[in-house]
């Protein structure tokens, strides 16, 4: 028996324009190839659905291949040639015959040519392997269509954000696909959506309304011997493809009734709560005004207008200028993206005073918006190799290489500058150049919710503030294109819409 196990992973935002270029396809990784021996040592010891279809089928004692492991930080559309590079080695693999696929992919990526690439690569695998046991695991930021429904035996999806639960999501996709390969059943899969979009503020699962939505599932999938894998797709806002929204998908042992009953059953409750899925957006000001009397510290504060993780530049610099105008003391901020800037302090040394024109050199033509850099006069404190090993709850295990990184110091701040974009997922990107944000009292960091899992723990107060910039949370800024319309809450008096997925499929 063997398995092809491949990992695609890319959530795209569609407004930007710059493209996905294959060597991206590296995420924090250092450079290294990112196929069969080199990709399975790396994932040894990972928090990700790849690391666990390794170590399951090693463990069942199958042979396996790993033509192709890799994933790129959210951005724009995929290269077309990339994602034909990375398709013909997966679908490659597959034609020169297996058993089964298991496939740890996003679910929300975009290509140059194809608005569905998950669906395009599982559509070229069907096509020279009809029958075959697909296994996929997806993020829960997935924007689900016909084509990947249609296409695949088994989906399951995280149940976390931030995403903690990567490897157990790829558990029980290949649990139940090893299933299906030994014969021990034939299951059924059926999804359904409904015109629901939610404030990515809105999508944890520990926190009502996503809570309610979450225990549902969890409920339906150890609750019933009738029902194999319960999933739950958030949807992702950034990524204007067809047909967008809130989605359930339901694995079924047999009978195809109680997956759709269940997929209704959890949709349901979603959308009677879909007022509670909408963050009011509060002006960034006024939040940055509270957060500077809070006691205790460190007071965390993450901006969520241009977040690394999301699609965003890590560049906007807006609320940091505002922080500044509003005399913070004692505040970090970063990581920004500004290779120029870290160039120009690598020339000048550690030690040297400098004045530099920080971030803001983006644009997004799409959504009218442009960077401004911020002048800043200082103190270069540190220059160093962005290479640590991560140890946080989401990036465990992962050796991180990320440029150069850089400190620029003044009276009343520090902020980190690195080459590469990146957003502050682990403490380890602080402690690595010298600073230790649990001694500090304000933290200003560029995230919505993944920083979460790494910062709560040390946290005084955490702070979530709506800066301007191409990932920020009023989506009315966003000129949508494709997604189905009427959606709750762009259309107010959206009705319930209950809406199949799959062509072929129940
Ligand atoms: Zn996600």
């Amino acid at each position: 028996m063997k398995f092809v196990i491949a990992q695609m992973k890319h959530e795209t935002h569609t407004f930007i324009s710059e493209t996905t270029s294959l060597s991206q396809f590296n995420a924090m990784g250092g450079g290294e190839s990112l196929e069969g021996g080199a990709a399975i040592a790396a994932s040894r010891g990972r928090n990700s659905a790849l690391a666990a279809f390794i170590d399951m089928i090693e463990a069942a004692g199958f042979d396996f291949e790993v033509p192709f492991a890799g994933e790129a930080m959210p951005s724009g559309p995929v290269a077309d040639d990339a994602f034909e590079w990375m398709c013909e080695r997966i679908v490659g693999a597959v034609a020169k015959g297996c058993d089964a696929v298991l496939l740890d992919l996003h679910g929300s990526m975009a290509t140059g040519r194809f608005a569905d690439g998950e669906g395009e690569l599982l559509g070229r695998i069907r096509k020279v392997a009809p029958d075959l046991p697909i296994g996929v695991a997806l993020d829960f930021h997935c924007t689900l269509t016909d084509e990947i429904i249609d296409h695949a035996s088994v989906i399951t999806i995280y149940r976390t954000v931030p995403h903690v639960d990567m490897y157990e999501t790829g558990e029980r996709a290949a649990k139940t696909l090893l299933n299906i390969i030994q014969q021990k059943i034939s299951p059924i899969m059926v999804a359904r959506r409904i015109p629901l979009m939610a404030s990515l503020e809105k999508m944890r699962p520990t926190e009502s309304p996503m809570k309610d939505v979450m225990d549902l599932i969890r409920e339906l999938e150890a609750g019933s011997n009738n029902i194999l894998n319960a999933s739950q797709s958030g949807g992702h806002p950034f990524t204007d493809v067809f047909p967008g929204g809130m989605a359930v998908v339901i694995i079924a042992k047999d009978n195809p009734e109680v997956a759709q009953e269940a997929a209704e059953r959890v949709l349901k409750v979603a959308w009677e709560k879909r007022n509670d899925f909408v963050e009011p957006v509060e002006p960034y000001l006024k939040t940055l005004e509270w957060a500077k009397n809070l006691p205790g510290h460190p007071v965390i504060m993450a901006d969520s207008g241009d977040i690394a993780a999301s699609g965003g530049f890590a560049a906007d610099m807006t609320v940091l200028k505002e922080a500044m105008r509003l005399g913070f003391e004692d505040l970090v901020a970063g990581p920004i993206h500004d290779p120029v800037s870290i160039r120009q302090m690598v020339a000048a040394g550690v030690g040297s005073e400098v004045t530099l024109d920080i971030g803001g050199k983006t644009s997004a033509p799409r959504l009218n918006y442009t960077g401004d850099p911020l002048r800043v006069s200082g103190r270069i404190r540190a220059i160093v190799d962005g290479r640590f090993k991560a140890t946080g709850p989401m990036l465990r295990g992962l050796s991180v290489s990320i440029g150069l990184m850089a400190v620029l110091s003044t009276e009343t701040m520090d902020i980190l500058l690195t080459e590469q974009r990146v957003e502050a997922l682990d403490v380890a990107i602080f402690t690595h150049v010298g600073i230790d944000p649990r001694e500090r009292k304000y933290i200003l960091l560029k995230s919505r919710q993944h920083f979460r899992a790494a910062f709560e723990p040390i946290a005084a107060h955490l702070v979530q503030i709506a800066g301007p910039g191409v990932t920020n949370p009023d989506f009315s800024t966003f000129p949508f294109k494709h997604i189905e319309r009427p959606v709750f809450p762009l259309e107010k008096d959206t009705g319930y819409r209950l809406a199949k997925l799959g062509k072929v499929k129940h």
